[in-house]
């Protein structure tokens, strides 16, 4: 009885400990493939969500166009109406 008993317990610590990794794998976030190996992943995912914060399609607030990008770091430029902005680094 005490036998059965420590064996489903071992069982279910096992399937916790399953279900644990299955959720962690779940979390992982992808990062860009043009970096390869380098840098570390912790790097390459910070510069993941930063690239795609940059590269976003963001509306002018002029004219509602999707044409509105960075042009230099914290100048943010419409290619429709040409309208120029201060903004952020990587953000507007
Ligand atoms: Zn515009």
């Amino acid at each position: 009885m005490l036998l059965q008993e420590q064996e489903s317990r071992s069982r279910t610590n096992n399937i916790s400990m399953a279900n644990s990794r299955v959720s962690g794998m779940k979390y992982k976030s992808e990062s860009l493939k043009g970096l390869g190996a380098k840098y570390g992943a912790t790097l390459r995912r910070r510069y993941t969500k930063i690239y795609l914060m940059l590269k976003r399609r963001r509306n002018c607030p002029m004219c509602g166009s999707i044409r509105f990008k960075r042009e230099a770091i914290g100048i943010w430029k419409c290619g429709k109406c040409n309208y120029k902005v201060a903004g952020g680094a990587y953000d507007l």
